[in-house]
């Protein structure tokens, strides 16, 4: 049995190589699901360092803590993993899936895909990932998790960081979630990072702003963020999850028709 008392559970736990991977690639969605009264957690498989602008690992520390203030998520654990040479290990799955048997997720937010001239750990993340939420489930191997009981998630997403193609990566089906919201606080967020992100990068804000932007006009939301099923989503409700979806476009679009702000929509209600 474990000795620590357990946490109370989360709703979603997303999973990043690096502090700040979770913002870049799908910090719209965890900062909405905050706001709709989620529980939500970040887990960091490393500790980012060292990068050249960065004098210590616990300024990166720092960084990371403020941004999971702004985005307002209930936990945020860094794994002690090594930066640079993280890979898909027995170790690295067992130190996952231990926290995924702590804190109970019912949903997962992975890494997908590789990210050609950028870190390799992020490919071995994904792979981490995956491994974790099958090792979370197993029975008869209490040992290797600190003594925790086995912990099934029910669903898993992945969320795509590299920016050098725009092909769509293999998965049961893309989705867009509505960060028209919480881009603001994604931004503000992603700005905590200031040994990452100094004014000489200040490229990657409007890289981060227009991605999201198109993402979110292509299902009729001023910004969204593209995220990828694992398995695919089953609906129970057809006229519920299509036409929920439009009047949540309706009203987006005439809050933005209301503030007199050109908006671009490819929704179903819009006019353009
Ligand atoms: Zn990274």
């Amino acid at each position: 049995m474990p000795l620590e008392p357990l946490p109370q559970p989360l709703d979603v736990i997303a999973v990043g190589a690096h502090p700040d991977d979770v913002e870049i690639g799908c910090g719209g969605t965890v900062a909405r699901l905050v706001q709709q009264g989620y529980r939500v957690g970040i887990i960091d498989l490393t500790n980012g360092e060292p990068t050249p602008s960065c004098p210590h690992p616990d300024v990166r520390l720092a960084e990371a803590a403020e941004a999971a203030r702004i985005l307002g998520v209930q936990m945020r654990k860094t794994l002690d993993l090594t930066n640079r040479r993280l890979f898909d290990s027995f170790e690295a799955r067992v130190a996952l899936a231990t926290e995924f048997r702590r804190y109970k997720p019912k949903l997962v937010l992975g890494l997908i895909g590789k990210t050609p001239l950028a870190s390799p750990d992020h490919w071995q993340a994904s792979q981490i990932t995956d491994a974790a939420i099958f090792y979370s489930r197993l029975s008869k191997w209490d040992e290797f998790f600190d003594g925790l009981a086995v912990h099934t998630i029910q669903k898993q997403v992945w969320y795509q960081l590299g920016t050098a193609s725009l092909e769509i990566p293999a998965s049961a089906g893309h989705f867009v979630v509505d960060i028209s919201e919480s881009l603001k606080l994604k931004l503000e967020a992603i700005r905590a990072y200031k040994t990452q992100f100094p004014p000489s990068k200040d490229r990657v804000f409007q890289m981060v702003t227009s991605q999201n932007q198109l993402a979110g006009s292509s299902a009729g939301f001023p910004a969204g963020e593209l995220l990828f099923a694992a398995t695919t989503l089953g609906v129970s409700d057809l006229v519920q999850a299509v036409c929920g979806l439009a009047e949540a476009t309706a009203k987006s679009v005439a809050a933005d028709r209301a503030d007199d702000v050109p908006h671009l929509s490819a929704g179903t209600t819009s006019e353009l």
